[in-house]
């Protein structure tokens, strides 16, 4: 079936902006990092920002880099304050950071002030104002007096129109950093023009977060692969018995919906057709697989068969251009990961023998990394899961739409 295609955007990039050296340059970075007792847990984010912050530093700029973290609700919350970011920001950029007690007026102005060229500040969550995430235009024009250029590069939070990825626009000549390039590039090859077989695998815990995306493939793939929670929607739809498996009663029409679209776009939507099953979800449970895509009365579906494992396993390794949004089971369980592990296996056997493969973020990068593949081995791990399951979505990211407008 023909897919409208993407309206074109006219995006600057901050190699091409004609940023002078020695300017003060505000970059919206992604730092909604994982913490572990007052520490960054898992630093990805703000190492995919080091490039246009490198970038940056060598062309002697001061950059001033403003962030959320959390969800604050618009009020100081120490409980969510950048503070812990700064020494890892430090480490991988390379540079001082100072830091600013808030993200706008005198506390901004003066850390700004008191840094040098070829050094960094960072300024306190934006979420600690109110207006940030209402998009509030005073707000987002006392945030453009803390540099003269501005750089989008928090891919993570393009999903939301916010002050600091919206209104922000509208102050000052915006350019995207080479995250969002990159981020872009890739999640647009996919769907403009895939080489084919194109295969999505989607897992996960909810249909209901994921019915657009399902839409949207489904006018692009040859192959989806259902797995994870969502399956037993879809095997509930067609009358499958699932025991205690975790269903949405309510999403089963929609189920219905997405198999007979499927079917009438000539698309192969694969479910699983075996399972690991337990009785009570824990490590050591007792495990059996089902010989058949029925689950028995007392039992809970936590992962996909062997049989189905090796089918899901197949169709990536045949594919050119690969997809993958969720996990196939509860793979946070060291003995439900297997399914999730197997694909992450055959995601990278195919990227190595050519095809395209780009993961949303979130919880597949994680399965990634449980499953012992690292992010090289793949073609791109996208650092946001919202944001990449919109743009699947066929959706215009707002925070894009706003850049593309100055
Ligand atoms: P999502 O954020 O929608 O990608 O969902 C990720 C969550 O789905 C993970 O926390 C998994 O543990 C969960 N999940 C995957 N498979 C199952 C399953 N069979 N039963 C319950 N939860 C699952």
């Amino acid at each position: 079936m023909p897919v409208e295609p993407r309206p074109v955007l006219k995006l600057i990039k901050v190699q091409d902006a004609g940023i002078k050296d020695g300017s003060t340059v505000l970059v919206r970075v992604d730092y909604n990092v994982p913490m572990k007792d007052g520490a960054v847990a898992d630093d990805t984010r703000i190492r995919e920002s080091r490039k246009t912050v490198k970038y940056l530093l060598d062309k002697k700029c001061k950059v001033v880099l403003i962030a959320h973290f959390g969800r604050p609700k618009g009020k100081v919350d120490p409980k969510y304050t950048l503070k812990p970011v700064v020494s890892p920001v430090e480490k991988i950029m390379g540079a001082r950071v100072h830091f600013g007690e808030d993200c706008v007026g005198e506390a901004a102005a003066k850390a700004i002030a008191g840094a040098k060229a070829g050094e960094i500040v960072l300024l306190e969550n934006l979420r600690y104002h109110a207006e940030e995430e209402k998009n509030d235009e005073k707000f987002a024009k006392e945030l453009s007096r803390n540099g003269q250029y501005f750089v989008q590069e928090a891919f993570g939070a393009l999903h939301r129109a916010h002050a600091s990825t919206g209104a922000i626009a509208k102050f000052m000549s915006g350019s995207i950093g080479f995250l969002v390039q990159k981020e872009l590039e890739y999640l647009e090859k996919v769907m403009s023009n895939p080489a084919r077989p194109f295969v999505a695998v989607i897992g996960g815990a909810k249909v209901s977060d994921k019915i657009g995306v399902l839409y949207s493939l489904i006018d692009r793939v040859d192959s989806i692969l259902i797995g994870g929670a969502m399956a037993y929607t879809f095997l509930s739809a067609q009358n499958n018995n699932t025991g205690k498996s975790l269903v949405e009663p309510e999403k089963i029409d929609e189920a219905k919906k997405i198999i007979l679209k499927a079917f009438k776009n000539n698309v192969e939507l694969l479910l699983p057709s075996d399972h690991v099953v337990v009785k009570e979800i824990k490590e050591g449970a007792k495990k059996e697989s089902t010989q058949s895509m029925a689950i028995a009365d007392d039992w809970i579906g936590v992962d996909i068969g062997p049989r189905t494992e090796m089918m899901f396993a197949e169709r990536i390794k045949a594919a050119k251009t690969l997809f993958w949004n969720g996990p196939l089971g509860i793979f946070e369980t060291p003995d439900f990961a297997g399914g999730t592990q197997a694909v992450a296996r055959a995601v990278s056997e195919a990227t190595r023998s050519g095809a395209v493969s780009v993961l949303g973020g979130g919880d597949t990068v994680s399965a990634l990394k449980v499953s012992g593949i690292k992010p090289e081995q793949v073609s791109h791990c996208s650092t946001g899961g919202g944001a990449s399951l919109e743009f699947m979505e066929g959706k215009t990211l707002p925070g894009i739409e706003a850049l593309s407008k100055n």
